[in-house]
């Protein structure tokens, strides 16, 4: 397939998709950029919708590269070649990948979340570190977690260090934003068990019983999940710490909780 080829830093595509690093853009045009030939056929095979797909001018001819572009082209996405030093200036890195794209965002709800896979979800209270929110989405993809829940004002999953933490599971793992209340509503019709993650844990994390459909809750990186919010937990999970540190990086904690869980379920 022939791509449509453009060489100047003022074109407007080249404005648009270097837009899609801040939030405004992100919400204005509901698009996220995902970079690197993995990644993008990745979000293709899975049926996401690239309305963009950039290919690099030295990568033309590479099987792989001419494989996206026929996967893309069939599924109606604008395919475009440029210079190297066009997608540099998208990406802000010196050495780009040789494709990138721009995806269309997905906003599921609570209920799409529901019954799926292993009844184990991983509900963050307001986090704010793209890069952690990137890591526990590969994590839950990594241990077949049914999705991950984002509760009141957390960062936003679309950003481009989210996606780059995430590794490709951005397509993979669901999510969806609640506030607490109307995650409570939905926690109560799945029957889940709400174990909270805690530097007050009451119970060390491997003694709780994480068989059953379980919500793992996680709190935000400075000030830890609210008090209100342990107190309507079933359990206080503490992760046993030595040394001078006063807590576990939120998503090496969430990690050791979500894989205690598989592991209770014997990594079916
Ligand atoms: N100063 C905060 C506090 O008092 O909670 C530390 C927050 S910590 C960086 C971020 C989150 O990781 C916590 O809210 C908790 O969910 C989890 N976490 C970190 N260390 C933990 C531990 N040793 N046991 C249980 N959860 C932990």
């Amino acid at each position: 397939m022939t791509p449509e080829i453009i060489t100047s830093p003022t074109n407007p595509l080249v404005k648009s998709l270097r837009a899609l690093d801040r939030k405004k853009a992100r919400s204005e045009t509901g698009l996220f950029l995902a970079e690197g030939a993995r990644l993008v056929e990745q979000g293709l095979t899975r049926g996401w919708q690239a309305e963009t797909v950039l290919v690099s001018q030295t990568a033309q001819g590479r099987d792989y590269v001419s494989a996206i572009m026929e996967k893309a082209a069939a599924a109606g996405s604008r395919i475009v070649e440029a210079p190297e030093r066009l997608i540099s200036k998208i990406t802000q890195k010196d050495n780009p990948q040789t494709v990138i794209a721009a995806f269309r965002q997905k906003h599921r709800a609570l209920n799409d979340l529901t019954a799926t896979k292993t009844g184990l979800w991983i509900a963050l209270h307001e986090v704010r570190d793209p890069g952690n929110l990137g890591t526990i989405l590969r994590t839950a993809d990594c241990a077949g977690a049914s999705g991950v829940i984002l509760l009141e004002t957390c960062c936003d999953p679309y950003s481009v260090e989210t996606v780059r933490a995430s590794m490709g599971s951005i397509f993979d793992t669901p999510f969806a934003n609640a506030t607490f209340d109307a995650f409570g509503a939905w926690r109560s019709h799945q029957g889940a068990r709400m174990v909270a993650a805690s530097v007050n844990g009451t119970v060390r994390h491997d003694r709780i019983d994480m068989t059953g459909p379980t919500v793992i809750l996680m709190g935000n990186e400075q000030a830890g999940l609210p008090d209100t919010v342990e107190a309507a937990c079933d359990d206080l999970a503490l992760i046993p710490m030595r040394g001078g540190a006063d807590s576990l990086n939120l998503a090496q904690a969430a990690a050791i909780m979500t894989y205690e869980a598989w592991r209770q379920r014997g990594f079916a």
